[in-house]
């Protein structure tokens, strides 16, 4: 395709949506009570969801957008078992049997991802492509190379070292210093699962109303009074569901959760030939900068889906779009001139200990705080919300208990991320 410059013809939607599109708006009347009544419409919710379903409940489900607009129709579909601090730093905080519970429990949420999509059917394109982690700094190899130690004495899952020598085998750049690849991570086209969760979701008599922003929630009685603008409706039990999009309407848990916005692109087709050459193994790739940069090639291999955090303060998505392209062709300069055929944000939510958290405050359940990598989280910690809410032993986590962080000050706007993100890029490229 031809183009005036790389970006005269990007649209400003996730590309996944081509596949599959969000549902326009539908003008259903809300229903007036339901069993569990879940805030947001992502794979948090529709997985508690559909659980709860099982179990028998009446489920609402209330999303303030089209339903899935959150971040489970916009990530990398990058799914890994994602719990963030390694063994040894949990270790030294939680005790190490605990930290071993809460590594295992990473690793038991990308099981059940690719249970759920087996047991449902779900066509979202899973492949299991293995994840090449790219070391940024010769330093930075030299940490996983401990860290592949490290997991290796813990009994974790491998990590292949690729010395720098060997590296065009995973990736075709020369920009980095060698990495490592665990096999143990697939790929999603993450707005497809999404429509098969949703679609399972329904099946089970879930009911599922986008633009249905919850506005309050009031204690009454044994249940709860939620209120949707001018409608209010009755519910046993709540649920919040809205990680990144978490605000004043619950406000002690939006004091614990930081949104940050990521942004990516997708190139336009790339020649076949260019293409097989980016990543030759069809990984997914992530590297070791701590403000990480993270793509993969499309699920036909035909485009580069390239992400990372490329705006100092958070803004449109097209307008960093340049910033973007640029980090890209510092990885892949051979795909200079290359048009972008989208470009698109969404918010995660961080947590102050790098940990999601799962439990309830005030009455309420929440599962939230994935850090960047909640594909396999979500799914995983929304089934087990479900059980909670059913009461059900199965429902316990290794989060069970943690104390959910917040910091003087803080009650929503990261304030601090200008500064933080300023402070870490220099750190990447001069200190680690
Ligand atoms: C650009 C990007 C790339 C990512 N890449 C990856 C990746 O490769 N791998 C990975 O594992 N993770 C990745 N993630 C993170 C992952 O997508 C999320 O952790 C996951 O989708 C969280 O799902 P969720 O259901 O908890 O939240 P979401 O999907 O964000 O859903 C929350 C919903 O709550 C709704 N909401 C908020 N407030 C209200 C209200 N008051 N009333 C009604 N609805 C409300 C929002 O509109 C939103 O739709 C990425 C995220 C982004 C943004």
């Amino acid at each position: 395709m031809t183009r005036d410059t790389p970006f005269s013809a990007t649209i400003a939607s996730p590309y996944w949506l081509e596949d599959a599109p969000l549902r326009p708006l539908g003008a259903a009347a809300l229903p007036k009570s339901a069993d569990l009544v879940v805030v947001g419409s992502g794979y948090t919710g529709l997985s508690a969801a559909i659980e709860a379903a099982r179990g028998g409940m009446s489920v609402l489900v209330l999303e303030r957008g089209p339903i899935g607009a959150g971040c489970s129709t916009r990530n990398g579909g990058q799914v890994g078992p994602s719990i963030k601090p390694e063994l040894g730093k949990l270790t030294a905080l939680h005790g190490e049997g605990l930290a071993k519970r809460i590594r295992d429990e990473g690793y038991a949420a990308l099981a059940n991802v690719q249970d759920m999509i087996a047991k449902n059917g779900i066509d979202c394109d899973w492949q299991q492509t293995g994840r090449y982690l790219a070391a940024h700094s010769p330093k930075q190899f030299e940490g996983l190379e401990r860290l592949a130690e490290a997991r290796r004495r813990a009994g974790e899952p491998d990590l292949h070292i690729v010395p720098q020598s060997d590296q065009l085998r995973e990736l075709g750049s020369d920009r980095y210093f060698g990495g490592a690849v665990s096999l143990n991570t697939g790929a999603v086209q993450p707005a497809k699962l999404h429509a098969g969760l949703l679609r399972v979701a329904e099946s089970l008599g879930v009911s599922v109303h986008g633009g249905s922003e919850v506005t309050g929630i009031q204690r009454d009685g044994a249940g709860f009074t939620v209120a949707v603008g001018s409608t209010t409706l009755a519910a046993r039990q709540v649920l919040i569901a809205t990680n990144g999009y978490t605000g004043p309407m619950s406000p002690w848990m939006q004091r614990r959760v930081i949104p940050i916005g990521s942004y990516m692109l997708a190139t336009d087709p790339l020649p076949p030939e260019v293409a097989a050459k980016l990543i030759p193994n069809g990984r997914m790739v992530v590297d070791t900068r701590k403000v990480v940069i993270y793509f993969r090639m499309s699920p036909d291999g035909r485009r580069m889906i390239f992400g990372g955090r490329a705006a100092l303060m958070e803004t449109d998505p097209t307008r960093t779009l340049p910033r973007l392209y640029q980090m890209m062709l510092d990885v892949f300069p051979q795909l200079s001139g290359t048009g972008v055929s989208h470009a698109w944000n969404g918010f995660v939510a961080y947590t102050f200990d790098h940990l999601p958290h799962i439990g309830v405050q005030d009455g309420l359940h929440y599962a939230m705080g994935y850090c960047g990598s909640g594909v396999s989280l979500s799914l995983f910690y929304g089934m087990r919300a479900g059980q909670k809410i059913l009461g059900r032993a199965e429902g316990a986590t290794a989060l069970d208990g943690l104390q959910f962080q917040t910091r003087p000050l803080y009650y929503g706007t990261p304030w601090f991320l200008t500064p933080s993100i300023a402070w870490y890029r220099f750190a990447d490229r001069f200190l680690t």
